[in-house]
């Protein structure tokens, strides 16, 4: 008997749900394929959200991924608008009491937006297609703008906010924004953009409760007040109806490097929610990105098939704001040290411009470009290849490298 499985249920309807769909069928998969959908809306895409929605150059029909028509011909059972419950084997049930058994189970539930303790009910977020058409919606009534939080999504509001004529306040925990992810200098870069903007960011700043929904106290005792506060501080697996499916749901569901799920048989993860193994950071791993979910589902529907999967791809990551694509190409947080490649603007310089490579013992393990599309492309291939710091810096327009 084959071992391929006839039914293949995947549960969470966005990128990575229907990437793994449209996947096992362009690999040549003719069996049932059911897609179970918390959101009544068809598939979306959400980087638009924070960008192309919110400045209002696209209408919110423009975000999602596929008409009726292409969805018809990908012949699958789709159940929108309801939600997934828990996970028994290969047995989903559904919170309408319902149950769907497939021979293979593909969890793609990503993730929802972290909220702070005691948020009030007015205090907003920015994760689905209907919290973007409330907030553009707010937008045309505001005049300031409270945001917590100085990450990609936080960024990308304030940038959009800050074009509308909207006071925008930016309430960062750390030092710089993304310190995480990108170190203290280039962080640092990331915070001239908000204020060369105009925009008033406030690092090292911490909330300690809300006054109420428009009104928060920070740690000096001091309050500040808008029309509207948002909080974009990251997001959490949405993997609390996988309780009692016996798997490692510790940070996402625990994945093997090919998103078998650990500890579970004919189920798989992809997306914001997975946690695959990853071998160069020597634990398991999650990306909320976009271009990891999709380069995932071929891998995942490769596996389901039976097939070789397509090889390990750089990991790659962007952001607009401020004007300017912001790109990440590789694993940043493994690095031990950081070069200026091109630009100025770790010696003060423009911000726009400006390639940062970044370096682990010596070999290139990612870079960041801001606004400087051409000339980051190229590090994509030595990062894959591991090339050394003595090559990398010969391809750029700089040889002094920067501590990090
Ligand atoms: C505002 C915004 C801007 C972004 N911008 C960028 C960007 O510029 N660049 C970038 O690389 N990435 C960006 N991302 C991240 C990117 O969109 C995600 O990495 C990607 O959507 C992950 O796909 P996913 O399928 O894992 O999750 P999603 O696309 O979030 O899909 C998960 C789906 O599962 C559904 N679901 C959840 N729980 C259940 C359940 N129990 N039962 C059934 N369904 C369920 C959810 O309703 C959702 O529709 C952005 C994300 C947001 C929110």
């Amino acid at each position: 008997m084959s071992q391929i499985p006839e039914h293949v249920v995947v549960v969470g309807a966005g990128l990575g749900g229907l990437r793994t769909v449209e996947a096992l069928r362009t690999r040549g998969h003719v069996g049932r394929i059911t897609l179970v959908g918390a959101e009544v809306h068809a598939p979306y895409d959400r980087p638009p959200l924070s960008k192309q929605i919110l400045s209002g150059t696209w209408e919110p029909a423009k975000a999602t991924f596929r008409d009726e028509e292409a969805l018809a011909a990908l012949d699958v059972t789709m159940v929108f608008g309801k939600r997934a419950v828990g996970l028994d084997g290969t047995t989903v049930a559904l919170e309408d009491g319902t149950s769907i058994t497939g021979d293979a189970v593909v969890l793609a539930t990503g993730v929802t937006a972290r909220t702070l303790p005691g948020q009030p009910a007015g205090v907003v977020t920015l994760r689905t297609l209907d919290d973007a058409i409330a907030l553009r919606g707010a937008f045309d009534s505001l005049s300031s703008l409270l945001i917590v939080g100085a990450g990609f999504i936080g960024a990308e509001v304030a940038w959009a906010a800050h074009s509308k004529g909207v006071r925008v306040t930016v309430l960062e925990a750390l030092p710089v924004p993304v310190e995480r992810a990108l170190g203290r200098q280039v962080g640092a870069l990331a915070g001239r953009l908000f204020t060369e903007a105009g925009i008033d960011l406030r690092c090292d700043t911490r909330i300690t409760r809300f006054v109420d929904e428009r009104t928060v106290e920070l740690s000096d005792g001091s309050t500040l007040a808008a029309d509207l506060v948002l909080v974009g501080i990251g997001s959490l697996p949405d993997v609390g109806w996988l309780d009692g499916a016996g798997l490692d749901t510790t940070d996402g569901v625990a994945c093997d490097a090919d998103g078998r799920v650990r500890g579970a048989s004919g189920v798989w993860a992809v997306g914001d929610i997975a946690a695959w193994w990853d071998e160069s950071r020597g634990r398991f791993h999650r990306n909320e990105h976009w271009t990891t979910t999709v380069d995932q589902t071929q891998v995942v529907a490769a596996g389901i098939l039976g097939e070789e999967p397509p090889a390990p791809a750089v990991p790659y990551v962007w952001s607009d704001q401020f004007g300017m694509k912001i790109q990440t190409f590789g694993r940043t947080d493994l690095a031990d040290e950081i070069a200026q490649l091109h630009g100025t603007g770790l010696a003060g310089g423009p911000v726009k411009g400006t390639v940062v490579g970044y370096f682990a013992a010596g070999v290139l393990v990612g870079a960041v470009g801001f606004g400087a599309p051409a000339k980051l492309v190229r590090y994509r291939a030595m990062i894959a290849d591991g090339a050394s710091r003595e090559t990398v810096l010969a391809q750029s327009d700089a040889s002094a490298a920067v501590g990090g």
